[in-house]
């Protein structure tokens, strides 16, 4: 053999791809000719090749085909908007023949429309489909509520309202900013821009209820006690896990140790603010108790479970960070 194989192996894929001299290309051949080794290996890079081939031609098709059911599905939608419109029409004429104006006919409307918002309305948007179809979902309920409510005449609007968007914020916020175009400060706080939402949506919706039941000092004193102490839980626990870049093992034992420790005062805690607001509070909270493991009575059992809690909790966090310790240093 005029040249070895591991030159010709150099030259097969300027070979496959006809980018090699007449020179190369006439060694090659002559070589392949007689090693059938080399032979076998042109064969498997055409092939991977015309795999390659296969792939983009796979893609255009596919490319094609979504966006061929894409307009399939806008023109259904569109189908069913007109759809849509029939009852609405038909109710708009029976409540004026009935008479007295228009009413009820809101209600029929904003009903039909969070029924199409969550039909109609993903079928019709091709970007940001997820993110429009709640946001359309639940303005139409909040007009729902509105209209239902004005109808009845009722005034649990806001209250309705309020906690619907909390309820629905906690859970679907994130989802909807994972949805949305990453940048800015969404790229890398969409955690803290949720939560800062939800716990403004929290407060918002507290004073809606005590509007609503024209709350007393007593209901105010409670409500802002508990949120005074579990809300600034919630903060540490987020800005723990989210923004404390360490071994997750020292995290997770850090957050059971300060868990631990805000399950021991919140009573306590509750308990003070509770005093200062005016209001009646537990007896045995008005102090931090001893442990007293050996003495168990209706006086002594709820401060030995604290002190169980964090006990526990300060030995198993304990635990967990030096784990993480000796784990980091291997
Ligand atoms: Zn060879």
């Amino acid at each position: 053999m005029k040249y070895s194989c591991g030159l010709i192996r150099d030259l097969l894929p300027l070979y496959v791809d006809k980018v090699c001299s007449s020179d190369s290309r006439k060694a090659v051949e002559e070589h392949i000719f007689e090693c059938n080794e080399c032979l076998s290996l042109l064969n498997e890079l055409k092939n991977g090749e015309s795999e390659e081939i296969l792939e983009t031609e796979k893609a255009e098709v596919l490319s094609r085909h979504s966006k061929k059911e894409r307009r399939k599905t806008f023109i259904i939608g569109i189908i069913a908007a007109a759809l849509f419109m029939i009852p609405v029409i038909v109710c708009l004429i029976v409540n004026l023949a009935v008479g007295h104006g228009l009413d009820w006919f809101f209600i029929v409307l904003a009903s039909l429309g969070l029924t199409a918002s969550v039909t109609v309305l993903p079928m019709l948007t091709v970007k940001y489909r997820f993110p429009v179809t709640l946001c359309g979902a639940t303005v139409c309920l909040m007009l729902l509520m509105m209209t239902v409510c004005i109808y009845t005449g009722g005034d649990w609007f806001f209250v309705a309202a309020s906690s619907s968007l909390f309820g629905l914020c906690a859970v679907f916020l994130p989802v909807v900013f994972r949805c949305l175009p990453q940048n800015g400060a969404l790229r890398s706080h969409k955690g803290l821009l949720s939560l800062a939402a939800d716990t403004l949506l929290y407060f918002v919706m507290l004073i809606f209820i005590g509007l609503y039941i024209n709350a007393d000092n007593t209901f105010w004193g409670i409500a802002l006690t508990l949120s005074a102490v579990f809300v600034p839980v919630v903060w540490v626990v987020f800005l723990l896990l989210r923004y404390w870049h360490t071994n997750p093992l020292i995290k997770s034992g850090a957050l059971t140790v300060a868990l631990s420790a805000a399950a021991f005062f919140s009573n306590y805690l509750i308990n003070r603010l509770l005093i200062i607001f005016g209001i009646e509070s537990r007896p045995e909270y008005k102090s931090i108790q001893l442990f007293k493991p050996f003495e168990w009575n209706i006086d002594t059992v709820n401060w030995n479970i604290n002190w169980l809690i964090m006990i526990v909790g300060i030995i198993t966090g304990a635990a967990l960070i030096i784990a993480g310790i000796v784990r980091r240093k291997r």
